[in-house]
């Protein structure tokens, strides 16, 4: 920095702050030239030490006399000015303070590691005798010819096989390890080439009109508004051609892991290497490199789940937000932001295109795109190639019990599933409850094992362990009941593993995969087990809602909904919402390839509206019926709703708490917006803190922010430290 300004504006990384403040500290000479806006500082602050980040320099400070910067903790930036910029509209936004929102912003940590990793990479000689080789063994040598230079493991994993198949080649001559340094990238196997398909007549319009958006030089927000497997990605790709052309960059961002990767995987086999790559799935290093590269303007090309959002792109043209409905775009701990919201912010920051896709729009989009007021509405109405969508066939459990079967398998199903296997085709079966039985009752008393630490019920694990699925608490399974001491313990409710375990009993010639939290505790899991099933080597692929979105798999024909129920049953008013898109997501899993596909969805509601239009695929019908309801119910899009949690160790000061803040809201409040509560939330208790919440409604989404602020300012200090209160707009 310039003699002229010898002092920095720091934003202080303060636990527990509610002041959002801007303090002022003089640059020691020997810091002034090495220091740059985004860097992270340690500034003395009260008799502390605090670390902070530079977002400013100035000529003159506000208040005298004036500290001096302590330290640099790292010179290079951990966000751009226009970050920066973003993290102030989002400390307004989700009342947080600016230095917790730059928590979600800044760049990864440098780890103690080089950033580029020296190795064993593998290069391959001349073999003299191909068929020496074992084909797995050969597999690799090709590989290696095709990508000189890839680490043992990236080696092995394109070649398909285990590290040790590398080591034997090594150990043999067949390749030679050499030192390199290169940079971790965490999906080396993606080819560039193939032709482009071409564009549907619906495709055309609607690129189009992305075009213009493009070029109006302003934001511009669409809804792309297409049924399962009509061709959205092939859009995505399309626009941030189009952005690189006009020398802009493009972030398109997935609600899931398996859905990045599988993106990725498109996107670098058209882009290359200009694709940078953002989860949580990633390690350290990767995460770390992957920024840097990003910020260097290196891959103007970024694909990534929510927190990607941040992304330090300079120049955005375009947002893709896929599958702009899902829950999974929304932080569930503070600042409690949507990257959807975000992404509109960064949007009108740098002037971009944002481009909603969505098969099943969230309410509130798809309102805001019939008016015209918040977005323009693209929609794509067929499947490509003439594919068909899947007929739906309703099973009405209750029917089933009357039967006689108590199988989580309908006959129906189970028939179903018989038939397709039987033709060599591919099914999935979805069941959004993991575990292996749901919950663990005593005969004696009713009452349900529960966790120690949070108001819920135990899940049973295969393994015989019960789990909290709220906190991870694990136990064995008591040989007595902690209440009345009755030794009638009994499981109830069927989640993926059992569902598992009776697939495997009942299609015993079936090869059968598990895809859900559990299976995926290991860093890929998941990118290996759908890539075995893509490529065939399972018939049947059961799993969680992380099979439930997006995914394109061409030889699934069949699709199981176990129980639609799930989503129903939920204490939400979206519940119906929830249930329509999951029940829609997955069946658009079904008859993607050239086969016709069929869909059977296990139910005790078969009459429910939500599951009716689901059936029927029909969005308009859904959206119509529930907009009616919510109209009624002063419900959101019609208002703005707020959730606000206290949570303590204690309940009895939760419960006081949470009735001061209710009378501040009253009070300061003009009858704009109503307060209800507090009441005990669904979950009372998680990790041994007590909750309360307060709800509040308001048509008007600026009378209920700046009440919240208000109170939320004057909120009794007697409290803190005792007692948190967050706040979720929208929950
Ligand atoms: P969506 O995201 O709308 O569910 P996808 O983008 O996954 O659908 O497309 C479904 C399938 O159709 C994919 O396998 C994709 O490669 C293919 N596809 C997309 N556009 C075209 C096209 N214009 N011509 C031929 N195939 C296409
Ligand atoms: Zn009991
Ligand atoms: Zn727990």
């Amino acid at each position: 920095m310039p003699d002229e300004y010898p002092y920095a504006e720091i934003v202080v990384d303060l636990p527990l702050a509610r002041v959002d403040q801007v303090y002022h500290y003089r640059i020691p000479k020997h810091l002034r030239t090495e220091l740059c806006a985004g860097a992270r500082v340690l500034v003395p602050f009260g008799r502390r030490e605090l670390p902070g980040y530079v977002v400013g320099f100035r000529a003159h400070a506000a208040v005298t006399p004036v500290k001096d910067i302590a330290g640099i903790l790292d010179a290079n930036p951990a966000f751009t000015p226009e970050l920066y910029a973003l993290a102030r509209w989002m400390a307004g936004r989700y009342l947080c303070t600016t230095a917790q929102a730059l928590q979600c912003i800044v760049a990864p940590a440098r780890q103690s590691r080089p950033r580029f990793e020296e190795g064993v990479w593998a290069v391959p000689t001349a073999v003299s005798d191909e068929t020496a080789l074992t084909p797995k063994q050969r597999q690799v040598w090709l590989a290696a010819l095709e990508h000189p230079g890839l680490s043992r493991a990236q080696l092995a994993l394109l070649a398909g096989v285990t590290p040790g198949v590398v080591s034997r080649l090594l150990a043999k001559g067949v390749l030679t390890a050499a030192r390199h340094t290169v940079i971790r990238d965490p999906y080396p196997q993606a080819a560039v080439g193939a032709e482009l398909p071409r564009l549907t007549g619906e495709q055309l319009t609607a690129l189009e009109t992305i075009k213009r958006g493009l070029d109006s030089g302003r934001r511009e927000i669409y809804l792309l508004h297409g049924i399962t497997g009509s061709g959205k990605t092939e859009i995505y790709l399309r626009a941030a051609a189009e952005a690189l052309a006009r020398g802009r960059e493009a972030l398109v961002l997935v609600p899931e892991i398996t859905l990045a990767s599988q993106l990725v995987r498109q996107f670098k086999a058209r882009f290359g290497s200009l694709v940078a790559v953002l989860h949580s799935g990633l390690g350290t290093g990767e995460r770390y490199d992957e920024w840097q590269r990003i910020f260097r303007g290196e891959a103007p090309l970024v694909v990534g789940t929510r927190s990607a959002v941040f992304a330090p792109l300079r120049n955005i043209g375009l947002i893709v937000l896929d599958e702009e409905h899902d829950g999974s775009y929304k932080q569930d701990e503070n600042p409690r932001y949507a990257a959807g919201e975000v992404a509109r912010a960064r949007a009108l920051l740098s002037k971009a295109v944002v481009l909603l896709g969505s098969a099943t729009p969230a309410l509130r989009t798809y309102a805001g795109a019939l008016t015209g007021e918040h977005c323009r509405l693209v929609r794509l109405t067929k499947r490509v190639d003439g594919r068909t969508l899947p007929k739906v066939k309703l099973v009405d459990l209750r029917e089933e019990l009357l039967a006689g079967n108590r199988h989580v398998f309908s006959r129906y199903l189970a028939d179903k599933i018989n038939e397709r296997l039987g033709k060599g085709q591919q099914v999935i079966l979805f069941l959004n409850r993991r575990g292996y039985m749901t919950v663990v009752l005593c005969r004696s008393c009713g009452r349900p094992l529960c966790c120690t630490h949070c108001a819920i019920s135990l899940t049973r694990h295969n393994d015989g362990f019960l789990r909290c699925h709220y906190c991870g608490y694990r136990r064995p399974l008591p040989q007595r009941c902690p209440d009345c001491g009755s030794t009638e313990l009994v499981g109830f409710g069927t989640g993926t593993q059992r569902l598992e375990e009776e697939t495997r009993r009942l299609f015993p010639q079936a090869r059968v995969l598990r895809l859900d939290s559990d299976t995926v505790a290991r860093k890929r899991t998941q990118d290996r087990v759908l890539a075995a099933f893509r490529e065939g080597d399972a018939d049947i692929l059961i799993g969680t809602q992380m099979i439930a979105k997006g995914l394109d798999l061409p030889g699934v024909t069949l699709v199981g909904v176990v129980d639609a129920d799930t989503t129903l049953v939920l204490p939400d008013y979206q519940a119906a919402e929830r249930t329509f898109q999951l029940i829609t997501q997955v069946a658009g899993r079904a008859g993607r390839g050239p086969v016709p596909g069929e869909v059977v969805v296990q139910t005790h509601r078969p009459e429910h509206y939500s599951i009716q239009a689901a059936v029927r695929q029909d969005y308009q019908r859904f959206f119509f019926q529930e907009m009616r309801l919510r109209r009624a119910l002063g419900y959101p899009p019609f208002s703005v709703l707020a959730q606000v949690i206290l949570r303590g160790r204690q309940e009895e000061r939760v419960e006081q708490a949470a009735r001061a803040f209710r009378d501040l809201l009253v009070a300061a409040g003009d009858g704009s917006v109503q307060v209800m509560g507090p009441a005990p939330p669904p979950v009372v208790k998680i990790k041994d803190h007590f909750r309360r919440q307060l709800l509040l409604k308001s048509p008007k989404r600026k009378a209920l922010h700046t009440l919240l602020q208000v109170v939320r300012d004057r909120f009794d200090t007697d409290y803190r430290g005792r007692v948190t209160v967050s706040v979720d707009i929208n929950p």
